[in-house]
Order: C-alpha cells, then structure tokens, then sequence
C-alpha cells in the first residue's frame, strides 16, 4: 500500500487512537520500545509542560488555557508539526502518536504536512470502559491503581502497600466518564473515518490481555506494511 522509495527506508509513521481507559497508552508504550519509533508527547502534554510556558508562543496561548479555553486548532497544528519534525529528524524508524491528530481538521493537516502511514484504533466497547473506569480507585501516596472488580485490594478500600484509603479521580465518575465517552464520539469518529476512506485503519480488539492485544497489533501491522517498511516489524525477515 505504501509508494516505493528506491533503495530507501521510509519512516512509519503512526497515530494511536482509543477511547479513554483503553489501555492505549501501554500499547504506545510497548510499541515505541519494541519498534523503536519515537514517542510524540500529545498537545496536551507540551500545553502543561512549564519551559513551554516561557517560549513565545506560550506566552500567548497560555492565558487561554488557563480561562479552561482549548488552544485554538491552528496553534495545535503548527506546533506538533515542529515538535514531530524535530524530535524524528535523526530517527530513522518513524514515530507514534498518541494524543494528536485527534480532531478531523488536525487529521486533515497532519496528513498534508507530516503523513500518516497508519491509524492503529483500539477498540473497547464503551460499557466495557464504564465498567473499568468507574471501578477504578487510586491510591492518594503510591498512585497505584486497583480495580473493585479486577484487582480489589486486599483490605477493603485501603492501599495494600500504605494502608491509606483509595480515592477516586473525579475523572472517574460516572458522570465524567460518560461526558468522556461523548467528546471521543464526537471528535475520534470523524477521525477514524477519515483515514477509514484511505483504507489507512487498523482495528484492534483492546478487550483481551495487555500481551494479546500487542500480539493482535504486531501481527496487524506485519500484514498491512509491506516492501521498504516491513523490516521494522518483528518477525518479518523477507527484506
Ligand atoms: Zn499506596
């Protein structure tokens, strides 16, 4: 599916997506180690960092986002094109993004200006992220997670480590998790779409273990990079 670049290696060039509580960010993670593609820290992430604050361009949207405004979708854009540019100039595997593009003006931008090989989307149905999420209690000191259902701790309620009472994110309210749902609708779905029509998607059942699910992923990825790109994928030796 990928345009031949004589004699060259083409950097891959990834965006994950999934609904919140997906597990997403492990897979991320297991890619970036495993593959060796560069990890693009999400918008968010750069917006919250403090030396971010100090540049230019901070200084002028900080104040926005600190009224609980978004930055608008243009400041986005340019700026994860520089970051991503920058951070994979001398990388010559490619990258994965997790937090950008998420919007369907930003997929649209970021397929002019960077391209996008591949659209990885893990998918859980959102009961199944109901369910994990408003189960979810956290540990105020360690940060650990427990579930109620999955991985209680042994003490009602209390750490198993430091024996203090486990709290729940207010994120993790029903409430808030269902609003999380409706935004991922809202601004996901268009995307997916979008890279659907370029037939750029990869579904991946995230409603197994955290190895199937990167097995499903590895596999995947092996059946839809060929020639000059499938080298980078483990297990295949054709190249
Ligand atoms: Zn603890």
């Amino acid at each position: 599916m990928f345009e031949q670049d004589k004699g060259k290696i083409r950097k891959l060039k990834i965006v994950f997506i999934g609904r919140p509580g997906s597990g997403k960010g492990t897979q991320v993670d297991l890619l970036h180690k495993r593959l060796g593609l560069i990890l693009i820290p999400s918008p968010g992430e750069i917006y919250r960092d403090q030396e971010f604050r100090k540049t230019e361009l901070g200084k002028k949207i900080f104040p926005l986002i600190d009224r609980g405004e978004f930055a608008p979708n243009e400041v986005t854009n340019q700026l994860m094109k520089e970051k991503i540019l920058k951070l994979t100039e001398n990388n010559t595997k490619g990258f994965i993004s997790e937090g950008y593009p998420r919007t369907l003006g930003q997929a649209e931008f970021a397929d002019k200006e960077i391209g996008i090989d591949l659209l990885i989307n893990l998918e859980v149905p959102e009961k199944e992220i109901i369910q994990r999420l408003s189960n979810r209690r956290i540990c105020p000191k360690c940060k650990v997670n427990y579930n109620l259902i999955k991985k209680p701790p042994k003490k009602e309620n209390i750490c198993d480590l430091c024996q203090v009472p486990l709290i729940q994110r207010d994120d993790d309210k029903r409430k808030a998790v269902e609003n999380r749902m409706k935004v991922y609708r809202e601004t996901a779905e268009p995307t997916i779409a979008y890279y659907r029509r370029q037939d750029k998607v990869i579904d991946v059942n995230g409603n197994q273990s955290v190895d199937n699910v990167f097995e499903e992923i590895i596999s995947l990825l092996r059946e839809k990079t060929t020639d000059s790109k499938t080298e980078m994928i483990p297990g295949n030796h054709r190249a």
